[in-house]
């Protein structure tokens, strides 16, 4: 993805660690882009900004480093939850002590003690999956993470949405079930063999014909099982709308899809 750019005033070079974390800060305010487009008496810099309107701007480039924590201030104790040095230990190694060389950085305008808006949020998300692209093993912290002094990002933040603060564990597969309305009269399809980490999470079926309503037949074999790797979105968009061996599967007609 591409975002808007705006260079941020105090850009400090090419980065000396790797990335390790992806660090989230409230900005306590707005006109965040254009505070930190020139000089500030703290040399505050960071790669992301999110605006009230959810809108994106990049402000440095991922490979340099920002100015978002001050390494002379690193706390060594924890709380309040989920915050505290063990966890930012525990995702920086052993670049804690100089912790902007190895962040990507983000602010969102608005205030710690409200959190982001809706907007914020789902932006924050898909920056999260766009930057975890590039560096799959990243972290997530909060500027509390490192310091004492202030509470920033606050209580607010939708870590389970991103992925979870702290070291990154990968999110389990989501799991489906196809379930078919024993009371439509419906030729249920037989799910078989799933294929994870494809777009197509059904590989085959058959088209049994499991009817008439209430049979012993329907009544024995509503539910079949699955997994797959996709998204319950995609999974539907398939379903409804792809074809597989040109054939489709009819979601809303006595059959649907839920998450387990
Ligand atoms: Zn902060």
């Amino acid at each position: 993805m591409t975002y808007p750019y705006v260079q941020a005033a105090n850009d400090y070079g090419p980065r000396k660690g790797p990335v390790r974390a992806f660090l989230v800060h409230m900005a306590e305010g707005g006109g965040t882009v254009g505070f930190l487009s020139r000089h500030n008496p703290r040399g505050v810099s960071v790669h992301y900004v999110i605006e009230y309107s959810g809108r994106i701007v990049q402000m440095l480039a991922e490979s340099h480093a920002s100015g978002s924590l001050n390494p002379n201030a690193i706390r060594t104790d924890d709380g309040p939850e989920p915050y505290g040095a063990s966890v930012a230990k525990a995702v920086m190694g052993s670049w804690w002590h100089d912790p902007n060389s190895a962040v990507i950085s983000v602010e969102l305008e608005g205030f710690e003690q409200k959190g982001p808006n809706i907007d914020q949020r789902n932006s924050l998300a898909s920056l999260v999956a766009d930057v975890r692209s590039r560096y799959p093993q990243m972290g997530l912290l909060g500027h509390r993470d490192f310091t004492n002094e202030k509470q920033c990002p606050g209580p607010y933040i939708p870590w389970p949405k991103l992925g979870g603060h702290g070291p990154y564990h990968p999110v389990p597969a989501p799991s489906y079930r196809i379930r078919i309305d024993p009371r439509a009269t419906v030729r249920a399809y037989v799910l078989k063999r799933p294929k994870t980490g494809s777009t197509y999470c059904i590989e085959s079926w058959t088209d049994t014909v499991w009817g008439p309503v209430g049979s012993s037949a329907a009544a024995s074999a509503p539910v079949h099982r699955f997994t797959c790797d996709g998204s319950s979105a995609a999974l539907t968009t398939l379903v409804t709308s792809g074809t597989y061996k040109g054939q489709h599967l009819r979601v809303g007609h006595g059959v649907t899809l839920e998450e387990n």
